[in-house]
Parts: structure tokens; sequence; C-alpha cells
């Protein structure tokens, strides 16, 4: 073997040499006594490929799928609701509403009009390198093919002030998280603004306690009333900064709804929320009834002294998002 050259015998590895220290191969073959020549050190420097287009087709296939079928979690809970209702309205709205996804999936149609701005998460693995195209544009590009494909509604404007469809759904809203490994987890989770619309933070001084941020989540759900389409789904993000709670908040919207938080003072509290949050009675649509939410999940992170950020991002009965791991 030579200096720089790649070892068959470690599929996708690149190995490089250290001039001056023995490789262990080396050190083998020589107690062999076959060769007598001093090779080099290995050292593996491992960078998986993916190209650009490996990409671009994921997200136009979770885009697409994302917005015909509704994830088994959200469904599963509209199903618990609609067996504990006993309203005739409400009842008939959740059997509207269950009717309506099993179509959206039977027939390959969106499950609503609103298709949403596709809010992509991208979790890339450290030891990936991505080659073929800028990633950003491999995910617009993505977004643009399966909105088409899909005859998914354009729901982006160039300007927020002066408006103007862009015409192709893009850009995406696109966040990234470099993490170990050598995979992309990538999520779409589409955004309809109906309920985006009725989201909300605050920053609370450290004092406004736990209460504090108990009475923000119900004002806000009581001021959204009937129009982020309830059932709603209610992501609760608390903690960083500004931007970072709000963040949190929407990452809370893709954990599964029948999860809980991992540590148990917040896993008590989603449920205590959620609990809070159907005595409300705003119901099904807003016409009334025990659910007004489906889910409740709250994500945080460490904060600074002076500060307790809280953010609130409402979902309505469909909430999509879908994943995939390149
Ligand atoms: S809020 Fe949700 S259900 Fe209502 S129109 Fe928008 S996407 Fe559809």
């Amino acid at each position: 073997m030579i200096c720089g050259a790649v070892d068959r015998s470690f599929p996708s590895t690149l190995i490089r040499y250290q001039p001056g220290e023995k490789s262990e191969k080396s050190v083998d073959k020589q107690a062999g006594g076959r060769f007598t020549e001093i090779y080099y050190k290995k050292e593996l420097s491992y960078m998986r490929e993916i190209q650009a287009s490996e990409i671009t087709e994921a997200i136009e296939r979770l885009c697409i799928e994302a917005n015909q079928v509704l994830p088994e979690d959200v469904k599963q809970a509209i199903g618990k609701c609609r067996a504990c209702e006993d309203g005739e309205i409400a009842c008939q709205i959740l059997d509207n509403i269950i009717e309506n996804y099993k179509i959206a999936e039977e027939e390959q149609v969106p499950i609503c009009q609103d298709t949403g701005m596709a809010c992509v998460f991208l979790e890339i693995g450290q030891d990936v390198h991505i080659a073929g195209g800028g990633l950003t544009e491999a995910v617009n590009e993505g977004v643009r093919r399966g909105y088409e494909k899909g005859y998914l509604r354009k729901s982006v404007v160039k300007d927020p002030v002066r408006r103007g469809n862009t015409g192709d759904n893009t850009p995406a809203m696109l966040y990234t998280e470099i993490v170990p490994g050598e995979q992309i987890r990538i999520t779409v989770g589409p955004k309809g603004f109906g309920s985006e619309n009725m989201s909300a933070i605050r920053m609370f001084k450290p004092s406004a306690g736990l209460q504090g941020i108990k009475d923000f989540i119900l004002e806000t759900v009581e001021a959204a009333g009937p129009n982020p389409c309830p059932p709603m789904v209610v992501g609760v993000g608390i903690g960083g900064t500004f931007d970072k709670a709000a963040l949190l908040a929407k990452k809370a919207l893709m954990r599964p709804i029948d999860s809980r938080n991992s540590d148990p003072f917040y896993g008590e509290l989603e449920e205590e929320m959620l609990e809070k949050i159907n005595e409300l009675g705003i119901g099904p649509q807003g016409f009334g009834g025990r659910t007004t939410a489906i889910g409740l999940n709250i994500e945080t992170m460490p904060t600074h002294i002076a500060g307790m950020p809280c953010a609130i991002n409402i979902s309505c009965h469909v909430t999509r998002h879908k994943t995939e791991v390149i």
C-alpha cells in the first residue's frame, strides 16, 4: 500500500498516512516476514458523500406525503377525542375531519387547501459531505418540484409587505443543525397560517415563574379561539433567546403528540396544560365541546439569568410532518 491510497478493505473510507509512523497492517505483514520496507500509519478521515440531488428528491417526496397523509399519532388523537365527545356538532365536525383525512390518504390529495409554508429541518451528520450543488438550492428545488407535482397550493409571497406570489412555494423555511454521524435526517412540516397567525411570544422576567407561563399558554389559546381550526396542537418553547424560544416552539410541533417531555417536570406540565386547554370549551372548529387541543408539547433549553422567554406556536388539526433519513 502506498501513501495516500484508498484502502478497498475499508469501503467508502479515505485513508491518509502520516509519514514516519507504521501502520498496524504493515506491522502485521512485516511480522510475517514478507515486507521489509517501512509503511506509514493510517489515519481515518471519514466523509460520506451525499449528492445534493438525493436531498432534492427526498424533499420532493416529503412535501407531497406530508400534505396527503396525517401522522399516525395525530389520527389516533383525533379518534380518541371523537370517542369522548358527546355534543352533536362537535361529533359531527370530528367525523368530517376523520372522513376528510381518510379521503386525502386514499385519493392522494391534500388534507387541506392550505398546503402551508414548507418548514424543513435538516439534522446533518458532521461526517457528511454534500456534493453536486448547494444545500439551500437543493432544498428549494425539492419544495418547487413537490408542490408542483403534488398539485399543492403555492402560498408564499416574495415580500411580506408588498406581496406577490413566488409561484413555486419557495423559499423553504430551512433550519439546519450539525449532529454526530454520517446521515441527514430530513423533516418537512408544511405549516398552515390560520394557526401560525395565532402564535405568540413573550419575554418574561424570571419572577413571572411557572404561573406566568401557564397563564400565557391559556391566554394565547383562548385568544386564538376558532381561528387555528381546532382541535389544535400547541407547541411551547421555553428558554434560550427570543429567536430560540420560537424555534423550540416550532420544533415541539414536530414531536409526536403521544410522546411526553423526557423531563417529568415538563411532562406533567404538558398533561396539565392540555387538560386546562380542553376545559376552555372552544371545541372542534370553535363550536364548543371537550376537544380544543389534541396535543401540547413543550421543548426547553437553558436561558439567561435575567429572562424566561416563552413562545407558543399553534397548529391545527392538520398538523403535518414527515421524516426521512438519507
Ligand atoms: S390552519 Fe390548518 S386546517 Fe386551518 S386552513 Fe390552515 S392548514 Fe388548513
